[in-house]
């Protein structure tokens, strides 16, 4: 297998790495946080590199990708790297460039931080640029509340990491599920079927398969092979869409955004956690969704006043109660935010003891 090469998958990821992280793979000791944005990493061999990260906008126009390489060329010996959150990181060996790299990095308009207890970019999924699923947009809602959250990013005032992701449909691209702050597009009204032009865009069989509730039945209207949706039976999900573009279910009064809190992959304090509906839904709002960013820092700030040191959101609330949560973050609670997934009794608190 060894001699066994494909164009499948990308390349080697050792073939990219900067010298100095290739020598020192696996003997890492420790890294220091020394201030948003900038990393210190210390290996047993004695080598130390320091990284700076900046916010990338995420939607990335080849010249500022030329701009970044040229940065990374005079610095870094033409190494940089993105995070999974689309931050960009240059790694230095000499101390003496860490400051004249942030210099011109700000000087150009980058904000510098992200690390540790700074807010980190907001990964999110494609929108409205791109999938057709989308019942929000990406790029947009994550622009406007980033935009209110700027100066976060540069200054290390939380309690501990906080991480916000948004996707635009509950398939999830954006690993909203654990996420400090998840913001979630959702559906709210079955699909709308196009019995015209059904039978010449979609695989009849297909469609009906692609349903997970099994709400889709193909029938004949007017003559013509098409497919009828059980409304009782659709959770809208838009897998049909995929599958059948005659059945779209983006609408402008149905589709929105629900908030959800409290997930994280962390070990520290409590095993890691899903997140939580607290607000079930807001409306589309293009091109700023003032009422999701308002919500958003809502919980954001009172979770920043509120939380002892290291508590992540999720603990935050779980400590507190999340009759609490409600209470403080001013979020009303409803009857959509109770769990009733039919297997969810192992998830409810059963118990009296309400903090109320
Ligand atoms: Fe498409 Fe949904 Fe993924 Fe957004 S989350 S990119 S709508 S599949
Ligand atoms: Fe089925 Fe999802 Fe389509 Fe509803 S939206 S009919 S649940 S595939």
């Amino acid at each position: 297998m060894a001699e066994v090469r494909t164009d499948f998958g990308p390349p080697n990821y050792k073939e990219m790495m900067p010298p100095v992280l290739l020598e020192n793979y696996g003997k890492w000791l420790y890294h220091e946080n020394p201030r948003a944005g900038v990393l210190k990493h210390v290996s047993e061999t004695g080598a130390v590199v320091w990284t700076v990260r900046i916010g990338s906008p995420r939607l990335l126009a080849i010249d500022t990708i030329r701009e970044f390489c040229d940065i990374a060329d005079r610095y870094c010996g033409g190494h940089l790297r993105f995070t999974s959150r689309h931050n960009v990181e240059f790694m230095l060996t000499d101390a003496s460039k860490v400051q004249p790299l942030i210099d011109e990095l700000k000087a150009k308009g980058w904000p510098v931080g992200g690390t540790g207890r700074a807010i980190s970019n907001i990964v999110h999924t494609q929108g409205w640029l791109h999938c057709h699923t989308a019942a929000i947009d990406a790029s947009g809602v994550v622009k406007a509340v980033m935009d209110e959250l700027y100066d976060d990013f540069e200054k290390m005032r939380f309690p501990a990491h906080v991480r916000i992701s948004l996707a635009c449909c509950l398939n999830m691209c954006g690993a909203v599920h654990c996420s400090d702050i998840a913001i979630l597009g959702v559906h709210r009204k079955p699909p709308m079927v196009d019995n015209e032009y059904l039978a010449n865009m979609c695989e009849i069989p297909l469609a009906v398969a692609s349903c997970p509730t099994g709400a889709i039945k193909a029938t004949t209207v007017d003559g013509k092979k098409s497919v009828v949706v059980n409304d009782e039976k659709c959770m809208y999900c838009g897998n049909c869409f995929t599958m059948c573009p005659s059945m779209p279910l983006a609408d402008a009064e149905g589709s929105g955004v629900a908030i959800l809190v409290g997930g994280k992959l962390s070990n520290r304090i409590s095993t890691p956690m899903f997140s939580k509906v607290v607000v079930p839904f807001l409306p589309n709002e293009p091109p700023r969704w003032p009422q999701t960013v308002e919500a958003v820092k809502k919980i954001l700030y009172t979770y920043v006043e509120d939380a002892r040191k290291y508590e992540r959101l999720g603990d935050w609330a779980a400590r507190i109660g999340w009759e609490r949560f409600f209470e403080k973050t001013g979020l009303p609670f409803t009857g959509h935010l109770i769990d009733d997934y039919r297997f969810a009794y192992t998830t409810w608190r059963t118990s009296t003891q309400f903090k109320f």
